[in-house]
């Protein structure tokens, strides 16, 4: 979609990645280090000052008590901490459960680790899973389930009887949680991030995974976080040394001095993007879309059938960028099996001049596919 965005000169609400540059004393940071710091390899687990400075922030904003030392291990984006732990602790055959709509990268991660993706499906308008369909997934093969919390592309942030339930299941098969949080900043008011690290029995099961670039929205930056118990921690670094080994140590640098001395930057971040939030929601339902509940992320939905929109989401979304000039994603791409085709994701982390020609397009596709009486991939 990002690509036919650029061909067609598409406002593009796709891809995730804010207009706003990203802090301004953080990227100076970044380009002082460049000219005037380290640029050799750094340590394998990432600079001591950043390991620490990770520990702290959790500390400060999670109430996690990790080690540096021993639990904290920096890697080239949260993309690398997934591939890491699922190369680390997948043997071939292991069952590893997820819940879909997923992010992509996961089944192509889990099944090159030698894993058995198992699904297990939410659908809207709540997303939520519950204890029959979750307690079926797991078998005595089952070593690993996936949670992306809050969540891309549905915008939730679970509450916490659903992350006890999943904390529950783990523990009673010894499973172990790989938790991608990258979004854990990111949240808006009503919602709370809650850490699955943090759910009895889960301390020494769970792979925390974080990221800078969604932090501090400088989404090319590409620096993650694993955080783990010292014994999860040891093999994941090993699994780290042979894919990337370090990550550029002038960006670990600016994101160490970042997490300790940007503390308004998390105060006032989210406010910005829920206001950008609330500026697409209510101008698509003015235009009579259906929008669903977006508690963090930059990404809310639409419900196409409840808007009035017969055609399906990958329709919908050719019709948008073809004939109304604006990229949308179809929710149906982050399935496997069974997908929900109604549903379509747009990203909000824009100035309000793109998110306002962004609504005006949607509503002419809108109106493009009420008027039109077959689907856009039919036409002639
Ligand atoms: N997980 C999720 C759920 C994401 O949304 C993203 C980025 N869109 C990533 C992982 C990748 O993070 P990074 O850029 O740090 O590799």
């Amino acid at each position: 979609m990002s690509g036919l965005a650029r061909t067609l000169g598409a406002i593009n609400l796709g891809q995730g990645f804010p207009d706003d540059p990203g802090p301004e004393p953080l990227r100076a940071k970044a380009a002082d280090a460049v000219l005037n710091g380290y640029n050799q390899y750094p340590p394998m687990a990432g600079l001591p000052d950043l390991r620490q400075a990770v520990a702290g922030h959790y500390a400060r904003t999670q109430g996690l008590d990790l080690d540096w030392a021993s639990e904290v291990t920096i890697t080239s984006g949260a993309t690398e901490a997934l591939a890491a732990a699922f190369l680390a602790l997948i043997e071939p055959g292991d069952e590893v459960i997820v819940i879909q709509p997923f992010y992509d990268a996961y089944p192509p991660l889990i099944r090159r680790a030698g894993g058995v993706v198992k699904l297990v499906g939410v659908r809207p308008p709540g997303w939520r899973f519950d204890r029959a369909t979750l307690e079926a997934a797991f078998s005595d093969r089952t070593k690993l389930v996936v949670l992306n919390n809050p969540n891309n592309p549905t915008g939730v942030v679970l509450p916490d009887e659903d992350l006890a339930l999943l904390a529950e299941l783990c523990v009673k098969h010894d499973v172990t949680a790989i938790c991608d949080e990258v979004w854990e900043q990111v949240v808006f008011a009503g919602a709370r991030h809650r850490p699955l690290i943090a759910y009895p029995g889960m301390r020494a099961r769970t792979v925390k995974i974080g990221s800078a670039g969604k932090m501090f929205g400088l989404t090319g930056w590409k620096v993650g976080f694993l955080c783990a118990a010292p014994e999860l921690t040891y093999s994941l670094a090993r699994a780290h040394q042979f894919l990337t080994f370090t990550t550029p140590p002038n960006l670990q640098s600016a994101v160490a001095w970042g997490l300790d001395n940007l503390p308004d930057w998390f105060a006032d971040m989210p406010l910005g993007l829920q206001r950008a939030r609330d500026r697409l929601s209510e101008g698509l339902r003015r235009e009579g879309f259906a929008v669903l509940a977006s508690q963090g992320t930059y990404f809310l939905n639409v419900d196409l059938a409840a808007s009035g929109v017969g055609e399906g989401d990958r329709d919908f979304c050719l019709r948008a960028v073809h004939e109304a000039g604006v990229a949308a994603i179809p929710v149906s791409a982050f399935y496997e099996e069974d997908p929900v085709t109604s549903v379509v994701r747009l990203c909000f982390s824009k100035r309000d001049e793109v998110l306002d020609g962004g609504i005006e397009r949607l509503a002419k596709a809108r109106d493009l596919s009420i008027r039109s009486n077959a689907p856009y991939s039919a036409r002639g």
